[in-house]
């Protein structure tokens, strides 16, 4: 693994990359990573880097998203075939029907969307803004939200607002049962319990917090807990651990993992930088059409994160 690392590194330097990992990514990418973070974090960061080539380690729809972003830097999945199964829950021609049974209707997707979703979209959100987008929209105009039903039923009951939601969900989360917490809790009844939006209502309503990755992150940077429950995909524990090793981290279910997230390994980031492979690529027009509904997600969210 040493050699690996090492001619990841050189290639690296070489090509002048910035390697992104999401907060999902197995430990050994996320130490290799030049940042890790949530959607919204590495979004931020591909939007700024110098670097000409971003080397995600996530899964297609936030590869894409970079190349919205920067349409002059190569960016690179090390797997094609890293997708996001909720994103593909809905496709544009399906959001094209629904945004004709709703014409008056504001649309907002998800950022787990592909790019022709974000296209046909308003405005685009992460689980970290989601509730200050949709508190921010006039309240006279009907929302339609696409595609994590989940997501949407939490963002309507913290902002009071009737959403349109497109019955969406994230297998890795809904695995996440309600069981599965109040085992948690009995063995561990001190630990503070949170979990990610994208898991169904009768968990989150049994937690403490309900929280993007990057705000988990937070939480436990300031914590007094010594335990936590997690639950969201089981790869953030190595992103807590590293902030805060003190504490415990138990996940909420075992089964919560995104076998697409775990696609990406060493062995393939080092292919992709020495053949320039997997290259991730929007079509123009798609792209300035999804560039404006991720504007208000890259330039709102910088406004409103200290919230
Ligand atoms: S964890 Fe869920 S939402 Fe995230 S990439 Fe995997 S399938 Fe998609």
């Amino acid at each position: 693994m040493k050699d690996l690392i090492e001619k990841i590194q050189r290639l690296r330097s070489e090509r002048n990359a910035v390697i992104l990992a999401h907060n999902y990514q197995p430990a050994e990418i996320q130490d290799l990573a030049d940042f890790t973070g949530d959607s919204l974090g590495l979004s931020i960061q591909a939007s700024k880097t110098d670097a000409d080539l971003i080397l995600f380690c996530g899964v297609r729809f936030m590869a894409e998203t970079a190349a919205i972003l920067c349409p002059d830097k190569v960016v690179l999945l090390p797997d094609l075939d890293a997708g996001c199964p909720m994103a593909d829950m809905i496709t544009a021609d399906q959001l094209q029907q629904l945004k004709a049974q709703h014409p008056e209707a504001i649309v907002v997707c998800y950022v787990n969307s592909t790019a022709d979703v974000k296209a046909e979209s308003d405005y685009c959100c992460t689980s970290a803004n989601a509730i200050d987008l949709v508190r921010s929209l006039p309240l006279d105009r009907p929302i339609i939200f696409v595609p994590d039903q989940n997501l949407g039923q939490h963002t309507a009951q913290q902002t009071g607002r009737q959403l349109i939601l497109w019955p969406g969900y994230c297998r890795s989360h809904v695995v996440i049962t309600e069981q599965d917490i109040k085992d948690a809790r009995a063995r561990y009844p001190d630990a503070v319990v949170m979990v990610h939006p994208e898991c169904t209502q009768p968990v989150r309503q049994l937690a403490d917090h309900v929280l993007s990755t990057g705000q988990m992150l937070r939480l436990v940077k300031d914590g007094a807990a010594k335990t936590y429950i997690v639950g969201t995909e089981t790869g953030i524990i190595h992103a807590l651990k590293k902030i805060n090793p003190s504490a415990h981290y138990i996940p909420a279910s075992q089964r919560a993992v995104c076998p697409n997230m775990k696609r990406i390994t060493l062995d393939k980031i080092l292919w992709a930088l020495e053949d320039m492979a997997c290259r991730i690529s929007v079509p123009v027009d798609i792209a300035v059409r999804a560039r404006r509904s991720l504007d208000w997600m890259i330039k709102g969210s910088q406004v409103t994160k200290g919230r």
